[in-house]
């Protein structure tokens, strides 16, 4: 996962889903749980995506409850990235259906629900000529979003430093731009927030921030989905988790069915490598 990979990166945004009328489905699988009640955030059966004949997605199923820190978690190539793709609305599906907070993926207004998301998926999108503030100014005039909390978000997420520097993104380390990616993530107050490796290049301090910032945020209802491959960090905040596996979600607990202390030896249990007997 690059950070940097053109002057103008390909975060999400989340703000041009190039498919938001997406996906015409013949699947006529199971309803929805809840999604009616409002309890349901995103809800999935049966998701399909195919690059070239490569099945990326093989039959995902996923239900996302609001209030949830969801925990996707798999090997590399597994599929990961493409599910947050689709939620985001950055690729369509082949097959499949899927709900976001209630609206189907063939409603006309499946758009305009995409709005409640923020998120960094692979690489935050950053101007590289811009300063941090720049940016985050850039996106609030994108989104048609007032600029009055910039200088706050630099603050939360540890870039008090930048507020008045004249330093450009392209200047940044690693762990500046991921941070400086969950802050534009965060504009426009999200109900649903999609986070891809966010502990990626950060130091230690750094990731104590933003698992304090998504614990905050959880805590004043925001749901996420989060990719990680560190488990014993993914442990600390996730509430659910998703287990991947070749295009699928295999296996999808609660937090509260494992021991969260031990998750590495349930992780290496359930793939069939092994583990603890008592993970
Ligand atoms: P990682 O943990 O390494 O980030 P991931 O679980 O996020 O992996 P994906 O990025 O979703 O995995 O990729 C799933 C599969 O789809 C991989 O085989 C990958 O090579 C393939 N793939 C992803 N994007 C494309 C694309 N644009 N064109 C062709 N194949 C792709």
């Amino acid at each position: 996962m690059g950070i940097f990979n053109d002057d103008f990166l390909n975060d999400s945004s989340l703000k041009n889903p190039e498919q938001d009328d997406s996906i015409a489905l013949e699947s006529s699988n199971d309803s929805f749980p809840a999604s009616r009640t409002g309890s349901i955030v995103f809800s999935a059966r049966g998701l399909v995506k195919k690059y070239n004949g490569l099945m990326a997605l093989s039959g995902t199923d996923i239900t996302i409850e609001k209030g949830d820190i969801y925990g996707l978690v798999g090997a590399n190539g597994s599929g990961k990235t493409t599910l947050l793709r689709v939620i985001a609305g950055l690729i369509s599906i082949d097959e499949g259906q899927f709900e976001l907070f209630g609206e189907s993926n063939t409603s006309g207004n499946i758009a305009k629900e995409r709005r409640r998301i923020g998120g960094v998926i692979e690489s935050p999108h950053l101007y590289l000529g811009l300063t941090a503030k720049g940016n985050l100014i850039a996106q609030c005039l994108n989104k048609g979003l007032d600029t009055s909390r910039v200088d706050d978000l630099l603050r939360l997420v540890g870039l008090d430093s930048e507020i008045d520097s004249v330093k450009k993104v392209r200047f940044f380390s690693l762990g500046m731009a991921q941070r400086l990616g969950i802050a534009l993530a965060l504009l426009g107050n999200p109900e649903f927030i999609i986070l891809d490796e966010p502990m990626n290049g950060l130091d230690p301090l750094g990731i104590i921030d933003i698992r304090n910032i998504i614990l905050d945020l959880n805590s004043k209802g925001v749901t996420f989905l989060i990719s990680s491959h560190i488990l014993s960090e993914l442990s600390k905040v996730a509430t659910k988790y998703g287990f991947v596996r070749s295009g699928k979600i295999f296996k999808e607990v609660s937090a509260d069915e494992i021991d969260t202390d031990n998750i590495e030896d349930y992780y290496l249990r359930i793939t069939g490598r092994g583990g603890k007997e008592n993970a």
